[in-house]
């Protein structure tokens, strides 16, 4: 097993749309293995293969109740709202409220290729729609408010821009 460095914004990986796994081999038991060492050791609460910049359909997850992996995942239901004070291991050290739906189910299959469902309110149902966003390519800023959006990439880019030797203070 093997800690795996996280892919943070803007890497184009994030933005990608993960490939469907077609193969349950070794392989895909050691990328399983190394994600959740990866999301332990950060720590977080959930790890999408993307986020190791793997492009595949897989993501790990351990609400406190024990760790679970789902491969080629889909919402299959959702319901009511319920806003969270949400983060990303992709976008470090930064927390917004984010409403998305309070009941999730997903389901897919583990790694060895047999069909599982996970289902859950607030954390559980938050980590499913937060990790499959992932395999879409698709992370936590677009579920922001457009307005707040536009400042928090804006904030973004500055961090990331080289900072002007001349031009230091924002
Ligand atoms: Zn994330």
């Amino acid at each position: 097993m093997a800690v795996h460095p996280i892919r943070t914004f803007p890497d184009p990986v994030l933005r990608t749309p993960a490939a469907e796994v077609t193969e349950f081999d070794d392989a895909l038991d050691k990328l399983v293995e190394d994600m959740l060492e990866t999301m332990y050791a950060a720590p977080g609460v959930g790890l999408a293969a993307p986020q190791i910049g793997v492009p595949k359909r897989v993501f790990v997850a351990d609400i406190g109740e024990g760790p679970f992996e789902l491969v080629n995942p889909e919402i299959v239901e959702v319901r009511g709202a319920w806003e969270y004070e949400e983060g990303c291991l992709s976008v470090p050290g930064r927390f917004w409220p984010i409403t998305r739906s309070a009941y999730v189910r997903a389901r897919g299959v583990d790694r060895r290729g047999r069909p599982v469902t996970y289902e859950g309110d607030e954390l559980m149902g938050r980590v499913l729609q937060h990790e499959i966003d992932h395999l879409e390519g698709i992370l936590l800023l677009e579920r922001l408010p457009k307005r707040v959006r536009t400042r928090v990439l804006r904030e973004l880019r500055e961090e990331e821009a080289p900072r002007h030797p001349a031009g230091g203070r924002r």
